[in-house]
């Protein structure tokens, strides 16, 4: 495996040069942290007031990888408003990593893709998940019977082990080794 070396020579910056950007560097830090208790506050009644009297606690878990930390989604009128963390939660003890932390923002994005889509004349038209399964296999078996490994297989961080085994298994007898689980955590 090859190593970044940090030496200050080895990227054409003298010891000394290094030491002065170091100390300047460490001057702008406290120049931030002083910015930022310059723009703290309290917080005022309309914020510290509740938006959702009415909202429920609901736990569930993040879906973004296969560990599962809990959080607590408030949910008021069938909609997701708030995120709370779940300390009591047996794997993740109150803590996320930065895909969990937003999970309610994936869920309620304004982008995100909420059924299956196909483009048609330039268009995306909403399609079933029959209907794309569908496409989806007779496109690849159109790719299986021209070469194989014209395709590639991309797992997902969501997957389990045994989820992982089966993508595995597909893909070898697809007749591809073209395969990668994805999980980049
Ligand atoms: S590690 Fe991150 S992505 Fe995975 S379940 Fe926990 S919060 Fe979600």
């Amino acid at each position: 495996m090859s190593q970044v070396n940090l030496e200050p020579n080895n990227a054409k910056i003298g010891r000394r040069s290094f030491l002065k950007m170091a100390a300047l560097s460490g001057v702008a830090g406290s120049g931030v942290m002083l910015n930022s208790a310059n723009v703290t506050r309290k917080a005022d009644d309309v914020e510290l007031s509740n938006p959702y009297p009415k909202s429920k606690k609901v736990k569930t878990i993040c879906t973004a990888c296969s560990v599962g930390c809990g959080i607590i989604a408030e949910v008021e009128d069938g909609i997701w408003v708030r995120q709370e963390v779940a300390v009591d939660h047996p794997i993740s003890l109150g803590g996320h990593c930065c895909k969990g932390a937003d999970m309610i923002d994936m869920v309620r994005s304004a982008v995100r893709l909420k059924y299956p889509m196909v483009k048609e004349n330039g268009r995306w038209k909403r399609i079933t998940y029959s209907e794309a399964l569908d496409k989806i296999a007779a496109q690849l078996k159109v790719y299986r019977e021209e070469n194989p490994e014209q395709v590639m297989f991309l797992g997902s961080a969501k997957m389990c082990n045994e989820q992982a085994y089966y993508i595995r298994k597909f893909a070898g007898m697809y007749g591809t080794n073209n395969i990668d689980h994805q999980a980049r955590i």
